[in-house]
């Protein structure tokens, strides 16, 4: 998407351990007017399926996914992180490792929120290694409903999470795939 690869490139800053920032218009302050163009692309990627609920994990995730909700008019749900859990037989529960904080967390959601009867579409701010769409992936999973695809902002292509996910047949819409990034230059791949 070419209003969001033109954005990270004058604004995106590229730290050290392979993170890019984005926190001046995605994920600390953000942007709205941006982020509802990148809701109406989410919305056109995936007009062909029927979504009830959109899944997404705190806390960058949750704006991103509220505006797009609105594109498809359902509800958001957001899986909670917590550092651990006893099982309780009223959430989902997963194990979720953190690419950008360096540990194990378990993400949680009430069981009454999600239902075999629902349709779901993930939504995340980045795809690194794949955890945390692996995680809410688990979660749907547990609670019986159809996965019907998964959408990122922004996907780091030359980690493994994209390859794995889309091996795993599952229907994963990247708004921009960065492909190679260093500290004086960022490529993206093809056109997306
Ligand atoms: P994964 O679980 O796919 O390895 O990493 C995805 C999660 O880690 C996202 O939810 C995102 O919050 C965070 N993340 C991964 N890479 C980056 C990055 O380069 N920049 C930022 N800001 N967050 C990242």
């Amino acid at each position: 998407m070419k209003l969001l690869e033109d954005r990270i490139l004058r604004d995106g800053i590229v730290k050290p351990g392979n993170i890019l920032k984005v926190d001046s218009f995605i994920n600390h302050q953000m942007d709205i007017p941006f982020i509802n163009e990148l809701g109406r692309e989410f919305k056109r990627r995936f007009a062909d399926s029927v979504i009830t609920k959109i899944l997404t994990i705190e806390s960058s995730g949750i704006g991103i996914a509220c505006i797009a909700a609105q594109y498809f008019d359902v509800p958001v749900i957001f899986a909670k992180k917590a550092q651990s859990l006893n099982l309780d037989g009223e959430m989902y529960i997963a194990k979720v490792e953190s690419f950008t904080h360096k540990r194990v967390y378990d993400v949680i959601l009430s069981k009454k929120f999600l239902t075999e009867q629902d349709h779901v579409l993930l939504i995340d701010d980045f795809l690194a290694n794949g955890c945390a769409l692996m995680g809410l992936m688990e979660i749907v999973k547990q609670s019986g409903a159809v996965l019907e695809g998964a959408g990122v902002v922004i996907e780091k292509g030359f980690q493994k999470g994209g390859q794995m996910i889309r091996d795993m047949g599952v229907h994963l819409e990247s708004l921009a795939i960065v492909e190679n990034m260093t500290d004086d230059s960022l490529t993206f791949r093809g056109d997306n």
